[in-house]
């Protein structure tokens, strides 16, 4: 990861990869290497298995297969003998999936899962609240062929108490997803992936949620392809709808020493945490634009050099945004003289690589992760009711410490640990415009 963000300059990673076929095969052992210290899975949210092709339309685990064997099983449901593919179901209520916890004692933290249940159960579930299941409001998350199996996510009805106390009583609850990220084992590939299903399941519930009328000319909407897009009703119109996702670049800018990076904290942060800045991108505007507007508008510097480093999916922003896109990059400061806008932040300031560090406290993210996830057991046990994100945060901020950064599950973290790690030195003197792979 170093050596990309000493050589790579402007190009982003795709380029990067493509380039590398041209290399000698040791250099390209050497890169390959690079690339796979920046895998998708390296970020909470991404490598989701499910997703990892949509298998073709003729296949019985497509989305459009999978869904018209659901059409014709779901009236027949319990009757129906078992379906190959079969179909398993995560419930969602209000933005939360729901689990199970696992193996907590004395010694051991306990694990959260993601509690697949069954199409019969969901249909006799929603019953007992008096709702009809219905096809459409399934949405098709995946296949995992090996296990003749196809996931689906489902919504549940708002306040639906009788759901809710069933699943209680199977010491099942529904867990918000920042919780679940902080709870998860980011070196378990088990909880990174559950907890990547969970986000993208979130997002296109949410999405479906926000998305119920045509915004060109307010007819009603209607879920396809198995819920992954919509289609306005009206027949003059029958305008397509795809999921949303907004893209946000996040930057960490440097001076041009290489020796501090730029800080900055918002109101909303709970005490002493500090990250990097973000912001939306606007139409009609590259990365790098974004990257060095955003940076001005919010603290008065003025970026140069922009590098790619890598990108996080982040279904847990605000229910009007189902999935923020997040895009991460390194931004060299031409200016050093700091004017925050208040309406935005609450603070920013240059910070040492030493200071920084210091705030890359790994230890307390454990604790926090053991932490949320005893609230976990709890909550599922009936013990707990708070779900409140900021008492793990707390436990994450130490006792001590004059700061700290966000956790491994967040983008902010993995650029501000990559330069931390890079250690000291000119880097511009390394860096030269226009280096291409070809060239190193
Ligand atoms: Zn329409």
């Amino acid at each position: 990861m170093l050596a990309l963000f000493l050589s790579s300059s402007s190009y982003p990673t795709l380029s990067f990869l493509s380039r590398s076929v041209t290399l000698d095969p040791a250099r390209r052992t050497t890169l390959s290497a690079l690339t796979m210290s920046m895998n998708l899975r390296t970020h909470a949210y991404a490598g989701n298995p499910l997703r990892s092709r949509t298998p073709k339309s003729t296949d019985p685990f497509s989305p459009s297969s999978a869904f018209e064997s659901l059409k014709t099983l779901v009236p027949e449901i319990p009757n129906h003998p078992k379906p190959s593919p079969d179909f398993k179901v995560l419930p969602f209520s209000k933005g939360r999936p729901l689990v199970f916890s696992s193996g907590g004692d004395a010694n051991t933290t306990p694990l959260w899962h993601l509690s697949w249940i069954s199409l019969a159960d969901c249909k006799g579930m929603l019953a007992s609240s008096g709702v009809d299941l219905s096809e459409d409001s399934l949405v098709y998350l995946g296949p995992k062929v090996e296990e003749d199996l196809v996931y689906w996510a489902v919504d549940l009805p708002e306040e639906d108490g009788v759901v809710v106390s069933e699943f209680a009583g199977r010491k099942l609850c529904f867990v918000d997803l920042r919780t679940l990220m902080v709870a998860a084992d980011w070196a378990d590939q088990r909880a990174m992936d559950e907890l990547a299903i969970a986000g993208h399941a979130r997002a296109l519930l949410e999405w479906h949620n926000v998305s119920r009328f045509c915004g060109s000319c307010g007819g009603k909407t209607v879920p396809k392809e198995a819920g992954r897009r919509k289609q306005c009703s009206n027949e003059t119109c029958k305008k397509r709808v795809y999921p949303r996702v907004d893209p946000v670049v996040i930057m960490l800018v440097i001076d041009r020493e290489n020796d501090r990076a730029l800080l900055s904290r918002q109101s909303r942060y709970v005490p002493r945490m500090w990250s990097c800045l973000a912001g939306f991108i606007e139409p009609g505007e590259s990365l790098e634009e974004a990257v060095r507007r955003e940076t001005w508008e919010e603290t008065g510097i003025e970026v140069g050099q922009v590098v790619y480093h890598s990108s996080q999916p982040w279904p847990v922003g605000p229910s009007s945004m189902p999935c923020q896109l997040m895009l991460g990059f390194f931004a060299f400061a031409k200016t050093l003289d700091i004017t925050v806008d208040k309406d935005e932040l609450e603070d920013a300031q240059w910070h040492s690589r030493e200071g920084v560090k210091k705030a890359l406290a790994f230890a307390e993210y454990r604790k926090a992760q053991r932490t949320a996830a005893s609230k976990i057991e709890q909550i599922c046990k009936g013990v707990e009711r708070s779900q409140s994100l900021s008492t793990d945060f707390n436990v994450e901020s130490g006792e001590l410490a004059p700061l700290f950064i966000p956790g491994p599950f967040a983008i902010a973290h993995h650029l501000i640990s990559t330069w931390v790690d890079q250690g000291p030195g000119d880097i511009h003197s390394k860096q030269q415009p226009g280096v291409s792979l070809s060239s190193l």
